[in-house]
């Protein structure tokens, strides 16, 4: 048991960070407003402002592929699954902190099943709480949002995507695996 409490606890986000969730959104996008776009052209957080789109409709499409698509939505890196179990065996506990709505839950648990990615623990948030106050050493997160009141010795370690490349942040990575060589 001393080992399990000496272990850093490292949080991985899910939609942007172990999913490549927008890829598949910018798909679904192109179907219903014939166009051509791929995630490198939402390079806001407010997706509204660069398409031609409500806010309603963007969490819209994204509820729906979760729903009807999530088989399609690829992970960020291949054989994801076993760069977290690397990770759990550098000697990390690995949680996946995701903040969703509901109804994307047991698809969400489908996907990381599919994908065998294991966790140690799953933590869904469903209302506001910012996930500052979930205990971990280090946040691995696509929202610079998250590290607000991140405090040290905590690090959040910031997933590079085309929405969160003028946010100044000092800790970055385009891959998980890379997460063991800034530690
Ligand atoms: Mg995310």
């Amino acid at each position: 048991m001393h080992a399990l409490t000496s272990r850093k606890k490292l949080a991985i986000d899910l939609d942007s960070v172990l999913a490549d969730t927008m890829v598949i959104w910018a798909e679904e996008y192109n179907k219903r407003n014939n166009s051509n776009i791929t995630k490198d052209n939402i390079i806001s957080w407010d997706i509204s402002k660069i398409l031609d789109i409500s806010i309603t409709e963007v969490s819209d499409i994204f509820s729906y592929i979760w729903d009807k698509r999530w088989l399609d939505i690829p992970s960020t890196e291949s054989s994801i699954g076993n760069i977290v179990t690397s990770l759990h065996d550098k000697g990390f506990r690995i949680s996946i902190l995701t903040k969703r709505y509901r109804s994307s839950v047991t698809n969400v648990i489908k996907w990381l099943d599919f994908h065998k990615i294991h966790c140690d623990d799953l933590l869904f948030v469903y209302d506001d709480t910012p996930k500052t106050e979930y205990p971990f050493d280090i946040l691995v997160d696509d929202a610079p949002i998250n590290f607000n009141h991140l405090v040290h010795p905590r690090v959040g370690v910031l997933f590079n995507q085309p929405w969160n490349k003028n946010f100044s942040w000092p800790v970055r990575i385009d891959t998980l695996s890379e997460v063991l060589d800034i530690i």
